[in-house]
């Protein structure tokens, strides 16, 4: 078998109201989702999405006639157009889902099959006020999960620690707590600095006494003299590495000390076929692998086969703060929406792939280039 073909579309959804990220200064009004098509010559094709295969345009060649199952090989390739152009791993997540396809079997199961369902955390976006917060909280509780994230970034961490307390209060220990600080990285039009370590330090010694489960990002993506020291520091897990763009960062990460929780998003950074390699660092040393998921509902789809069928790790990272971010929106592209079942679970597929389905008539709607 041979790859016949990689087809490219690009997608946006405009929607009112907007979303409010809280790690964004701009209000949001659309979302942008890139679909890679991978088809072989005996009519068989694999989906990927969540990254925009930024600088893939014009390298298509270097994957044409070759065996789709050569993934090592096709790792490589694109290893070295994301140094030397841009990201382009939602093709490997494709060529898992093709893999997948070939084989007759879910890609958790060729990667391990641990298990086959991941506890997910609900992943807030939003900053809002402390009792509209908790009353989120609750409505999380009810949907099933038993973990949030919640976003400091109201500009006073006072005002942050003042929102967590106002979940705890209303939840008890029904929650798992988890805090995203949100200082490793800026985007383009975002100028303010990162937190410094007394910074840090100071919030770290609020979330401990709040019982945080997780202290995510809480200093920029480099300081990791200043991340060892935060983790030596405080008992809170520090949490990290979601926009880490290179592997051997990742090594560096864990041989360093810096961080419990190491938080690589198969989308973003190496594909399944690298991110299975750090999970297992991970693993030897005893830290939590647990991927960042904030793309799609395919990018979340993607991580949750590589935990399964390596990790399990105690949750896993799932967008949602509806009804700024709610699956009709993260999931447009997607046949059927990921939900989590009553216990709050991503229960993996027994298909074959990466077990999702394009809504070909909503990618037709949606469709800019
Ligand atoms: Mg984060």
């Amino acid at each position: 078998m041979k790859i016949a073909s990689i087809e490219i579309t690009q997608h946006r959804l405009h929607f009112d109201p907007p979303f409010h990220a809280s790690w964004d200064t701009r209000p949001r009004t659309f979302w942008d989702a890139t679909i890679v098509r991978v088809h072989t010559d005996e009519g068989l094709t694999g989906f990927g999405s969540g990254d925009l295969m930024v600088g893939f345009a014009g390298h298509e060649h270097l994957f044409v006639g070759q065996d789709p199952l050569d993934i090592e090989r096709h790792y490589r390739v694109i290893d070295n157009i994301q140094f030397h152009y841009g990201r382009c791993w939602p093709l490997d997540l494709a060529l898992w889902d093709l893999a997948g396809k070939i084989a007759g079997q879910p890609v958790y199961k060729l990667l391990g099959g641990l298990t086959d369902r991941v506890r997910a955390y609900a992943s807030s976006g939003t900053l809002r006020d402390p009792q509209a917060l908790a009353d989120v909280a609750e409505a999380y509780l009810e949907r099933g999960f038993r973990a949030m994230k919640i976003r400091f970034h109201r500009g006073d961490w006072r005002k942050d620690v003042a929102a967590l307390e106002a979940v705890r209060a209303r939840v008890g220990d029904r929650l798992d707590l988890m805090v995203d600080c949100n200082q490793g990285w800026r985007l383009p039009w975002d100028t303010y600095p990162a937190w410094s370590l007394k910074d840090a330090l100071t919030v770290a010694r609020e979330l401990e006494r709040v019982r945080v489960y997780w202290m995510e990002e809480p200093l920029h993506r480099g300081d990791r003299e200043g991340m060892r020291r935060l983790r030596d520091m405080t008992d809170v897990r520090i949490a990290g590495g979601e926009m880490t763009r290179e592997l051997y960062e990742f090594r560096d990460l864990i041989a360093g000390q810096c961080l419990d929780v190491l938080q690589p998003d198969a989308a973003l950074v190496g594909g399944i076929t690298g991110l299975r390699r750090v999970a297992a660092m991970a693993q030897e040393h005893n830290l939590v692998f647990t991927p960042h998921t904030w793309t799609n509902g395919m990018g979340v789809m993607a991580n949750a086969h590589l935990v399964c069928g390596t990790t399990q790790g105690v949750y896993m990272e799932y967008p949602y703060d509806p009804p700024e971010w709610g699956l009709d929106r993260r999931d447009y592209m997607m046949a059927e929406k990921l939900e989590v079942d009553a216990d709050g679970f991503i229960v993996m597929p027994s298909g074959p792939g990466l077990g999702y389905a394009l809504d070909e008539e909503m990618l037709a709607k949606t469709r800019v280039a």
